[in-house]
């Protein structure tokens, strides 16, 4: 059997882990921490992330402890509301919720419960990988063990750094990070205010001067981050910010500062070790996406690995990886930046802009189809995305989209259907589609599918084992 070793048990990791297994490849987890780290993070995962999560098993415990996000509204300094962006929670285009809102110690617990409970996974905490080797044969890992005693060697067939922003794998395999902007500083709290009165989604206080997003969080929680002024102490600060939106009394859980960054590492593999989540790219808070494009990351990236490892690919497969990944990440973080810059940017001008701004906020190309549909970008050309002839530049590239499917007189998920690996659906006539996947061909009844290939001008298309769209004609 294969093996790989994930180094970091951060949710980008723990996800790799049971995404390998599930494709039949020995995992080994390392984490240096002792213990899985207790303090919120990332507050936000949308649809698009929640069918890896259903790839990886675990999307129905995560829908568990989320709940919807209502949508987006701006507000002026005073807190009067400018604008708002509601998602139609009846409208899933991908099967789930289109944005929910988390708590992300409770996304890592059912992540880490579900990879320790799957045969072939280990994970090991205290385990600080130090050093790395290549060979023709495969990957050896120096591990040195939080508890003591002497070092001992890890040997797999590949590794994946998922290590995070200060990532060592990335070190050890000489790459760097690339500025995309200018760090920004923040103060982040994590209040327990089970009885604030708050609408269900994200505000945005478009204040040039003090740069407000809060939400409230399951648990009770509510999530501040303020943007810091150069120079300023964000702990002496926070009393008087919970003041004045009325939660002064409310305990803290945690505040923090945080300083976000815009950056790309310039070299995500080198031979059999790949990076992923945080190790490759970090991104300013606005439209958090943040662990979302690292769950994407490790859902191309696993199935590309295990068929590399098990003689179904050349090694030049793992080439695609940061072809692909790099340029929708630039794009996310670009989309972060002028959101940023658009609703906290310059002065007593830039909330007349502001305001002019977000009358057409929703025509605004690439912001649009984010902030308002919550579409990502789709995938570049290239050799696993063929965006040639009139359907394959309307489809290729972007997910294939997954209603409920009818089949065998029960109601499926279209991704439970097509299995872990590569599908043609053809459309055979009203909503009648043909699949064929996992060497079997049936046929099932979807007037979302058939709709949504007859808009693309496509009478078939072929889909990647991560359901992105390869070609269709
Ligand atoms: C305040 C804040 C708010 C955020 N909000 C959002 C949001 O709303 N939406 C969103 O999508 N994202 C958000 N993010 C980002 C999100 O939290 C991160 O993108 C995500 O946690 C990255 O996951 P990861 O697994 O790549 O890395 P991490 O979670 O950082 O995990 C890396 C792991 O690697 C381990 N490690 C490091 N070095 C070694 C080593 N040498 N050997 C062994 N183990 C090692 C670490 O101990 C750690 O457990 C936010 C981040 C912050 C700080």
């Amino acid at each position: 059997m294969s093996s790989v070793a994930v180094v970091g048990a951060g949710p980008v990791g723990l996800t790799a882990a049971l995404l390998l297994a599930r494709r039949g490849v020995a995992v080994t987890v390392l984490d240096r921490q002792r213990a899985p780290y207790p303090l919120p993070r990332a507050v936000h995962l949308d649809a698009e992330c929640f069918r890896v999560l259903q790839d990886a098993g675990v999307a129905d415990a995560v829908r568990d402890v989320s709940r919807p996000m209502a949508g987006l509204r701006l507000l002026d300094r005073r807190l009067r509301p400018l604008a708002e962006f509601t998602r139609d929670p009846t409208v899933e285009p991908h099967g789930w919720p289109p944005d929910v809102l988390l708590h992300q110690p409770d996304l890592d617990r059912v992540l880490r419960a579900a990879a320790v409970g799957t045969p072939g996974v280990s994970v090991e905490d205290g385990a600080e990988v130090v050093d790395l080797r290549q060979d023709g044969g495969g990957v050896s890992l120096t591990v040195r063990h939080r508890a003591g005693g002497a070092d001992r060697s890890v040997r797999t067939d590949a590794a994946l750094g998922c290590d995070g922003a200060g990532s060592t794998v990335r070190r050890l395999t000489g790459g760097s990070m690339r500025d995309l902007g200018r760090p920004d500083r923040w103060l982040v709290a994590d209040l327990l205010a089970p009885d604030a009165d708050l609408w269900p989604g994200t505000h945005q206080v478009c204040d040039p001067r003090r740069p407000v997003t809060f939400m409230p969080v399951p648990g009770g929680r509510v999530r501040f981050e303020w943007r810091l002024a150069p120079g300023e102490d964000g702990a002496a600060a926070a009393p008087a910010l919970l003041e004045r939106h009325g939660l002064g009394a409310a305990p803290v859980e945690r505040v923090a500062e945080y300083t976000f960054r815009a950056q790309v590492a310039d070299r995500w593999r080198c031979g059999r070790v790949l990076l992923a989540g945080d190790a490759a790219h970090l991104t300013p808070p606005f439209v958090g996406q943040g662990l979302g494009l690292g769950l994407r990351d490790v859902h191309q990236l696993a199935w590309k690995l295990a068929d590399v490892l098990c003689g179904r690919a050349g090694d030049t497969l793992l080439d695609t990886h940061q072809a692909e990944r790099e340029p929708h990440a630039r794009a996310l973080i670009r989309v972060a930046q002028l959101v940023g810059e658009l609703m906290t940017g310059g002065g007593a001008a830039g909330a007349a802009v502001r305001r002019a701004v977000l009358a057409v906020l929703p025509r605004l190309p690439g912001i649009a189809d984010f902030a308002v549909a919550g579409r990502t970008p789709p995938l570049r050309r290239g050799p696993l995305v063929e965006r040639r002839g009139r359907a394959g530049r309307r489809l290729a590239g972007a997910l294939v989209p997954q209603p409920m499917v009818r089949l065998d007189d029960a109601d499926r998920r279209l991704d439970d259907v097509l299995g872990t690996g590569w599908a043609v659906l053809s459309l055979l006539g009203d909503d009648r589609i043909a699949v064929r996947a996992d060497g079997r061909c049936t046929e099932l009844s979807s007037p979302e599918l058939a709709g949504w290939l007859r808009t693309g001008r496509a009478t078939s298309v072929v889909v990647r084992p991560d359901r992105i769209v390869r070609s269709a004609r």
